[in-house]
């Protein structure tokens, strides 16, 4: 059977009553019909939504629009999402993405350079093959065969500035984005690449979407080019299923940005989603893990920043940061806006 025609059936067992033969569009009883919403993470969230929200808006499915948002992002002069941004501290970008829908497939790629959507061949990594995720050359490999075009190996000018900030001191420890104020005095900005949207003090950022459809399917997306100066092969949460992203349609879709190793160390997208599960509110949910991120971390939790946001099954949406400064995008059918999170300080 094909897969149209089983969403078709599907469908049908939740009381849709007809459909328009061209594309399936199903026309919905009120009663079961969901506002659509997606939400991203940062000010560039805003633009992605707008992507995304082309998608959802016109009826289409979260997954789509997760996919395409987020892409927006990778076009960027982002320093810290696709091939714009910093590089590892051997001067080469690369780059982690992953992607999951309503029905558990997920598809990652991480360590993966020279591609510009990575976003786009994670869903493929998703579609076209048996596995989950895919790394390094093997990923590169792949995307080529799909067809990506591979990209010079080359930095953008923000990106060649700051790897050559970077190269003075080569501190073996990646600077970590700290968006307190305190912290801003403590770092030098020579060694920050400019994100686009923002104020010039970026390190290294993900962007993170969660959507619902009409027809109340979740989906989430994230793409990120890591921790800046990283060690080569570092890979961070972001490709990693129940650490920087989680969906369970059941429930609600989860994504992590931050410290890496730290959302790693505790699944953190998946045990957000468990808190709702058990009845937390979407900020609740993200709360109770970053408490428990604080509690391992300990003194070290100032030095770093984690963040998630989260959405549920009824559309609400939350998020909760360690520290902060956290902003996240939310586009419903109200328009789309720039929310500031609550954070432990
Ligand atoms: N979570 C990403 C990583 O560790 C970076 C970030 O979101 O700031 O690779």
């Amino acid at each position: 059977m094909s897969m149209d025609r089983r969403k078709f059936l599907n469908l049908s067992g939740l009381g849709i009553t007809s459909f328009t033969i061209s594309g399936f569009i199903p026309t919905i009883h009120n009663q079961i019909e969901v506002a659509p919403i997606v939400a991203a993470t940062w000010d560039a969230g805003l633009a992605a939504n707008l992507a995304a929200w082309k998608v959802l808006g016109a009826g289409g499915k979260a997954l789509d629009a997760v996919e395409k948002g987020v892409m927006v992002t990778e076009d960027e002069m982002n320093c810290c999402v696709g091939l714009n941004g910093n590089p590892d501290r051997d001067g080469h970008v690369t780059l982690d993405a992953s992607i999951m829908d309503h029905e558990f497939n997920c598809g990652s790629v991480a360590f993966l350079e020279r591609i510009k959507h990575p976003i786009a061949v994670a869903r493929r990594v998703m579609e076209k093959t048996p596995h989950v995720m895919l790394v390094g050359e093997g990923a590169q490999q792949f995307a080529v065969a799909e067809g990506f075009t591979l990209e010079p190996d080359q930095l953008s000018d923000d990106a060649k500035r700051s790897y050559e900030g970077w190269l003075k001191k080569s501190e073996y420890k990646p600077v970590i984005n700290i968006e307190r104020k305190k912290a801003l005095s403590q770092l030098d900005p020579s060694l920050m690449a400019p994100h686009k949207l923002s104020n010039g003090e970026w390190n290294h950022d993900t962007i993170g979407m969660v959507a619902l459809d009409r027809f109340g399917n979740l989906s989430g997306s994230c793409t990120t080019s890591g921790a800046g100066f990283k060690m080569r092969g570092r890979v961070g949460d972001s490709p990693v299923i129940g650490a920087g992203l989680y969906v369970d349609n059941e429930v609600g879709a989860v994504v992590a940005t931050g410290q890496g190793e730290d959302v790693i160390r505790v699944a953190g997208s998946s045990a957000v989603v468990e808190q709702m599960r058990q009845g937390k509110s979407p900020s609740e949910a993200c709360k109770f893990v970053v408490e428990r991120i604080r509690r391992i971390k300990k003194e070290k939790a100032k030095d770093i920043q984690i963040c998630f946001i989260a959405i549920n099954k009824k559309g609400e949406v939350g998020a909760f940061a360690l520290h902060k400064g956290f902003n996240y995008a939310v586009h419903t059918n109200d328009g789309n806006k720039l929310i500031e999170s609550s954070s432990l300080d």
